[in-house]
């Protein structure tokens, strides 16, 4: 029992760093917004079953390291993140857009699992105080 309320107690707070973040987060940027509190392993865990519940989904930047962002309208059977994502090459965060994800026109013979496509450039935010 105290265990499952240490557990829960634990996920409201990586939670509440992804409602304050407003973009994705990676593993790195939680241990340090939690240094001292979290381990690795804890996170890992907590990041892997917001996965699996639908809370959370995955993003893989072009360097190969692994996002997370918030979902919407997603189950624990089934994600719909069907949406383009976007990275800021100014402030480096990575943000979900509610745009549809491109399709690809494959030939029949290939069927998609997943497709991966962040789109770079400059955010709201950025585009505002910088001349680019
Ligand atoms: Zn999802
Ligand atoms: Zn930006
Ligand atoms: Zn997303």
């Amino acid at each position: 029992m105290e265990k499952k309320k240490r557990n829960t107690k634990t996920k409201q707070l990586v939670m509440s760093a992804f409602s304050k973040a407003n973009a994705a987060l990676c593993h790195e940027d939680i241990e340090r917004q939690f240094a001292g509190q979290l381990d690795r392993v804890t996170i890992y865990r907590i990041l892997q079953g917001f996965c699996d519940d639908g809370v959370l989904h995955k993003i893989s930047s072009e360097g190969g390291k692994t996002y997370y962002a918030l979902c919407h309208h997603c189950t624990h059977e089934q994600h719909n993140d069907e949406h383009l994502h976007f990275h800021c090459l100014a402030c480096n965060r990575i943000y979900c857009l509610e745009v549809p994800a491109i399709t690809v026109p494959l030939p029949p013979e290939y069927k998609v699992v997943a497709v991966s496509c962040i789109v770079s450039g400059y955010c709201i935010e950025c585009s505002k105080t910088t001349n680019h």
